[in-house]
Parts: structure tokens; C-alpha cells; sequence
């Protein structure tokens, strides 16, 4: 077998896991051409929230960061993480607002795209895979890791070969959790190696410490790539470290060889980043917890659920609402647990825990039982399916969901000009997801960052006034504002 590679991941997962995704460009530059010079396979520098961040707290123009980080490091591929049919938001978006963002990118200079759906539905990820291959750049298809009665290794291989036919260069497995372990990814990526002819990349998290070994299972079964950071932007919540996985491989013959001096120089400087970024950084996210092995939700998820319940009064009810967690996930189809969706789930297993189960439906959660987000992996239960019909007076959709969509780009190009802003497609498809940041950072009047902002805040259904009579069903609906990764979405619940 030959050698496997390392994608390094510091200037993207590594501080989006640990701080906060606050790493300014003037803090990667530096680093940036001593990453360039170490051989890795890949660096993974835009897309997940680094986008959403650069226009919300750091007034950047993200396709600036990405033209500066190739300049300084053009010899190795750059990898964005993109949420397919959700771009880098949390709601589907027309297949032209797809489209010309993946080309604006691309012609920005990213080389390697990593394609995900929260659902693991393919449909959603069809456009995507079809203009990254039409620009001339790299579709890696990824395979969203979860464990649930139906996420069973076949499963996971049949999306494998999905995806091969859809016509993605390579395979990701994507383990947002850190719940794989070393046996299962040992069986997954050698079906993976066996029933798919592509390349196989492993990126999972350290969270629960099973991570390096994951990663060694992987590689004795051939896996291709894994994922990396550097230390202390590595391990707890991110990536395995660099130097720790190279030790960990020592007489292995698949070993890469990277330079030691090279990632000695890396780790002074990001030591010097992580002080200056200390305000976003939390020794609950360094830690490994095997908390996260028991209740099956990702490290973030969890921190932030604690702050989220003591702002609700809640903080006593910790242990009930997580166990709800999975009531949840069976309900609404054993969705994963990944951004948007765990932000939903969490979000409906607090209401149930509140107001009772299933008295209160959120609107996220409801689109998720009508098929809006794509098809779920497991059937939806019915009797919630029938609740949530009924309370909307719609009926579950079944197509592809973008199919529903109208074409919108030159919407938003007629919305920018009216702003007096340019109409071009980076200044457009940004629009379309980050509106008011775009306007601001534009015109040169971003909002002041926060002060001392932690992470994103969770999301946290605070209850606004009611607004509306009682419903045809005899329930009240009342308006909440539900908070998914500091944005506030205003749905309405009801009470049934
Ligand atoms: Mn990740």
C-alpha cells in the first residue's frame, strides 16, 4: 500500500472547533507558506463557518482571504467544506445561487470542495458535485457518520457508490461527532476501498479520544488521507494532531515523512494565535470527554446545550433533555446530528422537555418531518408526520427540495443594486446568505465585533409575545425566536 497523506486542517476545522472560528487572515498568513512547504495533500482554509464569521466578526471579505492564502501557498490543494444545497447557511438555496457560488469560489482559486448533506440525502448534493466538475475542480463527497438503528456500514456504502455514479473524484467519511471507532472505521473504509473505486478520505474529531486511533485503524485498511491540525489548535474538539499522528505511525510503513523543524515553526506561531484569540477559547472543548460517547451528540452541542438550558431557567434539566435527544432523531427519521440539524433537534428536544412531548413543534422541526431539508435516513413517525400536516396544512414533499425553489440569483443581484452595492456573483452569492454583513462590510460599516463573545451561542427558543388567535385546532400558536449559530430565526410553535 502506498504512503498514506495528511490534509492539515488548522486554518479552518482546527480553530472553527476551538476558537470559536476566529482566526483572522493577518494570523494565517504567516503560517500559511510553511504549511505550503511541508507536503501535505491538502489544507482545508474556507467554507463551514469561517465564511459566516469573516462577515459577521472580523469585517472580511472572505474570497479575499482565499486569494491571499493562495498566493502565499499556491503548491497545495485548498479544500472548502460546503454544505451542498445550503451552500455555507442553513437553508436550501436555488440551483443558480449554487451554482454561481461554487464558480466564484473556483475562480477565487479553491481546488477541492467538500460536498455534505445533514441528511445524507444525495439529491441535494447533485448540483454541487455537477458544477465543481464542470469548473475543472475536485468533488469530495461526503459521507456524514452517525450511529442509529438504520446508519448501518451498508448503508454507508451504498451512499459510497452514490456518489462514485454521481461522479465525485473522491470519498470523505466525515465524522463530525468523534464517535467512530477504530473497529468501525477499520470495517467502513476497507467495504469503502473494496466496493468504490475512488480515493477515501477519514476526517473525524478528538473529541472522545478515539480519534488518532481511528485514524490508525483506517490507515491498516487502506484509507488514503486523514485529516490533521497543529497543536493547540488540535486535539479535544478538533483534529488529531500533526505531530502526534506521525509519532503514533512510527514504523509503519504507510508513514508519511513531513519535515519535524517545518511543524515545530508551525506550532510556535499558532501558540502565539491561540493566546492572542484566548477570549474564544474554553478548556471544556480541549479536554476529550467520553460524554459524548454515552449520549451520542456532538462536543459542541453539548457545551453549548449547558449554557443554552441555565439561560432558560433549565440548567437542572440537563440530563432529561439530552436523553430526549434520541427520541427526537427517531421521530424525525434518525436524522445525523450535524449542522443544521443538530441545532434542531436540540432545540425540539428543550420544547419537549418544557412543554411536554411534542406539545410544541418548531417550525425547523416540522420542515424536517414534511421532507423540506431532503429525506431523512429512517422513515418519520407517522403520528408526528400526521401532527405536523395537520398543524400546517401541508403535505410531505417528496422531490428533490431545490426543485421547489425558483431560480434566484438575479434577485439578489437587483437586491445588491438597489443597496447601491456591486452586482457582480462573489458580492451576490454572499448576499443571498449574509445580507446585512455583505451591506456593512461594503460600505465600510461593520458592526463593532463583540467584546468578549464566547462561541456562537446555541440555539435558544426564547418565548416572544403571542401573537396570533387560537388555530382551527383549538392550540395557540405563539411566535419564538429560535437562535441557530448566532442567527435569530423568528417560527412560530403550537401548542396542540
Ligand atoms: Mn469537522
Amino acid at each position: 500500500m502506498p504512503r498514506v497523506t495528511f490534509n492539515n486542517t488548522v486554518l479552518r476545522d482546527g480553530h472553527q472547533s476551538l476558537a470559536a472560528t476566529r482566526m483572522t487572515t493577518a494570523q494565517m498568513l504567516a503560517a500559511a507558506p510553511i504549511l505550503d512547504e511541508i507536503g501535505f495533500s491538502g489544507l482545508e482554509t474556507w467554507g463551514g463557518a469561517t465564511v459566516d464569521s469573516c462577515l459577521r466578526y472580523l469585517n472580511e471579505n472572505p474570497f479575499d482571504r482565499l486569494r491571499a492564502l493562495k498566493k502565499v501557498a499556491p503548491k497545495t490543494p485548498q479544500i472548502m467544506l460546503l454544505r451542498g444545497q445550503n451552500i455555507v447557511q442553513y437553508t436550501s438555496f436555488p440551483d443558480d445561487v449554487v451554482e454561481a457560488f461554487i464558480r466564484a469560489d473556483a475562480a477565487a482559486g479553491q481546488d477541492v470542495f467538500r460536498i455534505f448533506d445533514a441528511l445524507n440525502d444525495t439529491r441535494n448534493l447533485i448540483t454541487s458535485i455537477r458544477t465543481v466538475r464542470d469548473c475543472g475542480k475536485h468533488a469530495r463527497g461526503e459521507i456524514c457518520y452517525t450511529t442509529s438503528p438504520v446508519h448501518t456500514i451498508e448503508a454507508f456504502i451504498k451512499m459510497g457508490v452514490e456518489l462514485e455514479e454521481l461522479g465525485c473524484h473522491s470519498i470523505g467519511i466525515k465524522d463530525m461527532s468523534g464517535i467512530m471507532t477504530p473497529h468501525v472505521a477499520y470495517n467502513l473504509v476497507k467495504e469503502l476501498k473494496r466496493k468504490v473505486g475512488l480515493p477515501v478520505t477519514l476526517h473525524t474529531h478528538d473529541t472522545a479520544g478515539l480519534g488518532a486511533a481511528a485514524y490508525l485503524a483506517a490507515i491498516e485498511a487502506g484509507v488514503d488521507a486523514v485529516e490533521t491540525s497543529i497543536v493547540p489548535f488540535a486535539n479535544g474538539t478538533s483534529q488529531p494532531d500533526t505531530v502526534r499522528m506521525l509519532a503514533l505511525l512510527d514504523g509503519n510503513p504507510r508513514r508519511p515523512d513531513y519535515d519535524p523543524a517545518l511543524l515545530q515553526q508551525l506550532r510556535v506561531h499558532f501558540e502565539d494565535v491561540y493566546q492572542q484569540l484566548s477570549a474564544f477559547t474554553s478548556p471544556a472543548n480541549e479536554r476529550i470527554d467520553s460524554d459524548i460517547l454515552v449520549f451520542q451528540v456532538p462536543g459542541g452541542m453539548l457545551s453549548n446545550f449547558r449554557n443554552q438550558l441555565a439561560e432558560q431557567g433549565m440548567a437542572d434539566k440537563f440530563d432529561e433533555v439530552v436523553r430526549e435527544i434520541p427520541v427526537v432523531r427517531e421521530a424525525l427519521g434518525w436524522i445525523p446530528l450535524v449542522t443544521p440539524t443538530s441545532q434542531i433537534v436540540g432545540t425540539q428536544a428543550m420544547m419537549n422537555i418544557k412543554f411536554g412531548r411534542w406539545k410544541m413543534i418548531c417550525q425547523p422541526a416540522q420542515d424536517i418531518a414534511l421532507g423540506k431539508y431532503g429525506k431523512a435516513p429512517g422513515p418519520i413517525n407517522p403520528e408526528i408526520l400526521a401532527m405536523v400536516e395537520k398543524q400546517t396544512g401541508s403535505k410531505a414533499v417528496t422531490g428533490r427540495p431545490a426543485d421547489l425553489l425558483a431560480p434566484g440569483l438575479e434577485g439578489y443581484r437587483s437586491q445588491c443594486a438597489a443597496k447601491g452595492l456591486p452586482v457582480d456573483d462573489e458580492t451576490a452569492v454572499l448576499f443571498a446568505m449574509f445580507p446585512q454583513q455583505v451591506e456593512a462590510l461594503v460600505k465600510g460599516t461593520p458592526a463593532a465585533p463583540p467584546a468578549v463573545a464566547k462561541a456562537p451561542p446555541a440555539p435558544a427558543p426564547t418565548p416572544a409575545a403571542p401573537v396570533s388567535p387560537a388555530h382551527s385546532n383549538g392550540g395557540a400558536v405563539r411566535r419564538m425566536v429560535l437562535t441557530i449559530d448566532g442567527q435569530r430565526h423568528e417560527v412560530g410553535v403550537e401548542k396542540l
